[in-house]
């Protein structure tokens, strides 16, 4: 694996690869990875010649300074992982280099609803972080083909939006959640539970299959308000726990037994927030 800091030689790699007729597959991270992200990797090997993955932990997506200051940075272990799964490519830039004008005054990206709603509502500002980085990234990688986890189901839908509103030429492809063995999604953040709140952290995907396997035609706010009660009553201090469509995140209070679903949490386990979703149907 090839490790570079720099976005000068980034680019002259990538466009040397480019013109010997290689696909770029990327899959950007913020590191502390995790099978999760191992399973974004191997489907970017498979579907191209060069894998790149970044590491770069982004300040300016952090709402929550403290969220930011915690972050597990596991850089040495993460090296290791991206070698045996047969990663090419590791871009790990300094802030400087990503923001070497600062990052206080960011480009606007006009998201719209997506903004306004679940991650949105609860992480003012989130959204246009990532849209910075991401923006920012692929500018510099230029790959043709873009790997993000179904895990930040929302996300998901931000970074396809920011392609369509910037006519960037990338593909985007959404990769299925990968679980511990007991359902919890796993995530970066994980790392962070204590035994006890690691045991208590599986209700939450708990909780969005139970909603899978008791969603039923009309009216859906009781499923919604016994997860909400439920989780509560484990500990969690609950954000919300919706059910939205699947194609445009719209929140719904009733179903008509067709549209396509999909139920979203996040809730804290103290210090440590947590996300996961379930498609419904
Ligand atoms: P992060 O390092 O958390 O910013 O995640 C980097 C990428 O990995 C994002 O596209 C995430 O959606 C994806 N990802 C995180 N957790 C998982 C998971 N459990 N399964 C699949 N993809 C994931």
């Amino acid at each position: 694996m090839i490790l570079y800091k720099q976005i000068s030689a980034l680019k002259a790699f990538i466009s040397q690869n480019k013109q010997e007729g290689n696909s770029i597959g990327f899959v950007p991270t913020m590191g502390a990875l995790h099978n999760g992200h191992i399973s974004l990797i191997s489907n970017c090997k498979s579907q191209n010649q060069i894998t790149v993955c970044s590491i770069f932990v982004n300040p300016s997506q952090f709402n929550d300074p403290k969220d930011f200051e915690k972050y597990p940075v596991t850089l040495e272990k993460d090296i290791d992982m991206l070698e045996k799964n047969g990663c090419d490519v590791l871009f790990l830039p300094s802030v400087n280099e990503i923001y070497p004008n600062g990052f206080s005054n960011p480009p606007h990206y006009d998201l719209g609803y997506l903004e306004t709603v679940l991650e949105g509502q609860y992480r003012p500002g989130h959204f246009q972080g990532v849209c910075q980085v991401v923006h920012r990234l692929l500018d510099i990688v230029q790959p043709h083909n873009l790997y993000l986890g179904q895990k930040d189901y929302q996300q998901c839908m931000v970074i396809k939006k920011l392609v369509e509103l910037t006519k960037m030429e990338v593909q985007v492809v959404i990769n299925p959640t990968l679980r511990e063995a007991d359902g919890l999604a796993m995530s970066s953040r994980n790392m962070r539970l204590s035994e006890k709140e690691r045991q208590q952290a599986v209700r939450i995907s708990e909780t969005l299959l139970f909603i899978q396997q008791h969603i039923k035609p009309g009216f859906t706010g009781d499923l919604k308000q016994r997860a909400v009660q439920y989780l509560t009553a484990e500990g969690f201090k609950v954000d919300y726990v919706e059910i939205a469509t699947a194609a445009s995140l719209e929140i719904i209070d009733s179903w008509d037994g067709n549209t396509p679903l999909v139920a979203l949490a996040a809730a804290y386990l103290n210090e440590v927030r947590l996300i996961d979703n379930m498609l419904l149907n």
